[in-house]
């Protein structure tokens, strides 16, 4: 009860997109090194996502179910060091409660699970077959929120934002083989072999990625990688800025910003393409903050940021010779 209450209770889905990015950050921490996201009408009749990660046990599904069951916290001091994507036991729940929801699960790949969701309630649960992994199914989102339907963009604007968190997941993993389809055409097919370059390259196009400079640094607290376009190769926005905390796709204007400022005046008040993974000390990272954890509070904020400053503007100097 207790650290129920410490997690702030909030909203965790908005639209089609918050459901995809909170079943892929569930298949990552399950392990997985292959995911599959499908939707259908911008994942407004339906959305799946299938992974080859650990499965969760037939006596275990109610629980994954129920809100603030996570099987990722024991006990408050957790809270403060949380290395896994989720945390919160919420997405699951949140979804079953606004959608028809249908898990296929299996630990072993031999024995499986098959239940449904609907309304917050289990419609039923039975034996069946199927590989080592999970596959959850969410059907008529917002189906009994008739103002949450309101409140989407058009179904093209759904479509872009799935894509948008789709990619900017799999640049944070170029380790995991992340495939995208949308009424049944591929938008995106990620090999999962950790190059980076690669990656960036499915996404932006080949031109881009081979104007990108790698940004490598590390102090005792943080450690960086990531790609950089050159200062010729600019955006008119920010939006191709993709920074990574653990493996999770955060926003965070200092960061972005300190990574613009290692680029001193070049780029003539436009914005790079870029992709920074950086990994923290648990401990300095305080994700509670919002419910989608898009936003998150760091401790030596100041001292990473000058961390990125500095590891762009030393790409850039290697540019230069
Ligand atoms: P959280 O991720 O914050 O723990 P969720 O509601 O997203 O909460 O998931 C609840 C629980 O269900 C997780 O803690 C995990 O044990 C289990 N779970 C969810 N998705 C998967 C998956 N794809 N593979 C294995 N276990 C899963
Ligand atoms: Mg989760």
């Amino acid at each position: 009860e207790n650290l129920t209450n410490q997690i702030a209770a909030g909203e965790v889905i908005e639209r089609p997109a918050s459901v995809v990015k909170e079943l892929v950050e569930n298949a990552i921490d399950a392990q997985a090194s292959r995911i599959r996201v499908e939707v259908q009408h911008s994942g407004l009749k339906q959305i799946s996502v299938q992974d080859n990660g650990s499965g969760i046990a037939p006596d275990q599904v109610d629980l994954a179910f129920m809100r603030h069951a996570t099987s990722k916290i024991q006990d408050e001091h957790d809270l403060f060091n949380i290395a896994t994507l989720g945390f919160r036991g919420e997405a699951l729940a949140s979804i079953a409660a606004v959608a028809h929801v249908e898990i296929l699960t299996s630990t072993d790949g031999q024995t499986a699970t098959r239940a449904a969701f609907a309304g917050g309630v289990k419609k039923f649960q039975e034996d069946a077959g199927s590989a080592k992994g999970t596959k959850i199914t969410v059907g008529d989102i917002f189906y009994n929120t008739p103002a949450r339907l309101k409140y989407l963009k058009s179904p093209k604007t759904e479509l872009l934002k799935i894509v948008d968190i789709v990619n900017r997941i799999a640049l944070g993993h170029p380790e995991i083989s992340l495939t995208l389809a949308s009424d049944g055409k591929v938008l995106l097919r990620t090999p999962g072999n950790g190059n980076l370059k690669q990656d960036v390259a499915n996404i932006y196009g080949r031109k881009v990625a081979e104007k990108m400079l790698t940004v490598e640094n590390e102090d005792p607290d943080f450690t960086l990688y990531g790609l950089v376009s050159e200062a010729n190769l600019t955006r008119s926005s920010r939006n191709f800025i993709s920074i990574l905390l653990n493996g999770r796709y955060i926003k965070n204007y200092q960061l972005s910003s300190a990574l613009l400022d290692g680029y001193g005046n070049k780029l003539g008040g436009k914005y790079p393409i870029a992709v920074l993974a950086i990994e923290a000390d648990p401990l300095l990272v305080d994700v509670n903050v919002h419910p989608t954890k898009e936003e998150v509070r760091l401790s030596k904020e100041k001292e990473l940021s000058r961390l990125i400053t500095s590891a762009v503007t030393e790409a850039l100097m290697d540019e230069d010779e």
